[in-house]
């Protein structure tokens, strides 16, 4: 079914765009730095398979941290949650995402969650699979099969731009191998992560995935199961927690949906039992969430009703 392009959400968009003046995109992975800062697009995905969109949704985007949700899940999957949870917490930070602070202070000394940087980067490294190839390939079926889309990819020039720069992220794997939460060789964890950060999709595969989630892992035009209820709980739970770095608590309090963000301006929401959303906004205020698209989020969260709390 055609996505329908609804003059109700252009209104919306147009409003929320004249936020974007105020945000900066993120040029610390320098190939995000081409982004366009008034792109702002969304797509609503129904459980029916109907959808309505506004603004370019063709335009692909990389995940960037929005990938740490879907990984969570695959991970779950494969692990189940007592082997994950011994190696990443289950608590908000209120640090920034790549922070290492948390990391010394907290004992055992194991990543707090799994939305932060250190935290995915243990996810990442309980992907299974023999090689790098394989891991992706694994996480990219996921993906694929939840966006029923199957050519979604990922963009090399913006892997690779980050696996150059991924300093800090390198400096994170260290520590965490100095405290046996990691054995992988580092450089190869980094290559599978920042591959999977650079997964690119649009607004209308991003919606898709958020529509899985919002019931329950269930896919109703297949009517597959494709994650066990539990996992797309738990992932959920996640987004509302630390879905939006450390501005997950005005975002739950503003907002009220589960959702997670990534430093490309992507935006995953996932309404419970309704829909799901996928936004993208490139400029990113000082937290590192899409400024426009958390405004869009909120406008449309008030205009209907959507907050679960
Ligand atoms: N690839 C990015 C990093 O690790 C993801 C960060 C984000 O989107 O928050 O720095």
């Amino acid at each position: 079914m055609a996505c329908q392009s609804s003059d109700e959400l252009k209104v919306l968009v147009e409003e929320a765009r004249t936020c974007a003046k105020s945000g900066k995109v993120a040029d610390y992975i320098p190939a995000l730095g081409k982004a366009n800062p008034d792109d702002l697009s969304i797509a609503i995905y129904y459980p029916d398979g109907r959808c309505v969109s506004a603004g370019d949704v063709e335009k692909k985007f990389t995940l960037q941290s929005v990938s740490k949700v879907i990984s969570l899940a695959l991970v779950l999957m494969d692990r189940g949650p007592d082997y994950v949870f011994e190696h990443v917490g289950m608590e908000p930070t209120g640090e920034p995402f790549n922070s290492i602070g948390k990391l010394e202070t907290t004992a055992p000394s194991k990543p707090l969650n799994p939305m932060i940087n250190s935290g995915a980067l243990v996810v990442t490294h309980m992907i299974k699979g023999d090689t790098v190839e394989e891991r992706l390939q694994r996480l990219l079926s996921f993906i694929q099969e939840m966006a029923s889309h199957t050519k979604i990819g990922y963009n090399e020039e913006i892997a690779r731009s980050e696996f150059k720069t991924a300093h800090l992220n390198r400096a994170l794997c260290y520590f965490l191998k100095q405290h046996n939460i990691l054995d992988e060789d580092v450089e190869q964890l980094i290559d599978l992560y920042t591959k999977q950060c650079a997964i690119e999709m649009n607004c209308l595969d991003l919606a898709r995935i958020g529509m899985v989630f919002a019931m329950d892992g269930r896919d109703p035009l297949s009517g597959k199961q494709i994650m066990p209820v539990d996992v797309a709980r738990i992932c959920k739970t996640f987004m509302v927690t630390c879905g939006m770095y450390n501005e997950s608590g005005e975002f739950a309090i503003k907002i009220g949906i589960p959702a997670k963000s990534g430093v490309s301006g992507g935006i995953m929401g996932a309404v419970p039992g309704r829909f799901g959303i996928g936004i993208f906004g490139p400029a990113l205020g000082e937290k590192g969430n899409s400024v426009a698209g958390m405004r869009l989020l909120e406008l449309l969260s008030k205009n209907y009703q959507l907050s679960m709390f």
